[in-house]
């Protein structure tokens, strides 16, 4: 069986555990997504900026179920914001359709298999979910 293929590979890297590709200034700002226009905090650019791989843990912000999507995604689901412990804050699918969670609650980044490609090639998507045992620290 074909090794799953995560989807955008750009924003996430699917090591273990996953993480977020950031990026950090030389300024000391770190940021999410990577990008080369410029930092925010102080306008550097060039390379003042660096990929920076982010840890996918942090603290939930607030969140939300989307009952009705345009889109391709089936819903209902559940975007929410997590705070992340190496700075950003990022807005995020979350696993399951549980809203009863409280923002402060402890959140970390898995993979989940999602439709197949095309041709039948298995692929994994990135979420965050509640944190559970030794990661709740
Ligand atoms: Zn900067």
């Amino acid at each position: 069986m074909a090794e799953p293929r995560l989807l955008m590979p750009q924003l996430y890297d699917g090591g273990s555990p996953p993480a977020l590709q950031g990026g950090v200034c030389d300024c000391g700002h770190v940021f999410f997504p990577l990008q080369a226009y410029g930092c925010e905090r102080c306008g550097g650019h060039g390379t003042r900026l660096r990929p920076k791989r982010l840890a996918a843990r942090g603290r939930l912000v607030a969140s939300a179920v989307v009952h009705l999507h345009a889109g391709e995604r089936p819903a209902p689901f559940v975007v929410g914001a997590i705070a992340l412990d190496d700075g950003p804050v990022v807005r995020t699918l979350l696993t399951g359709t549980d809203v009863s969670l409280p923002p402060g609650c402890r959140m970390v980044g898995t993979l989940v298999p999602v439709t197949p490609a095309q041709d039948g090639t298995p692929r994994v998507d990135f979420r965050f979910a509640p944190a559970m045992g030794s990661d709740l620290s």
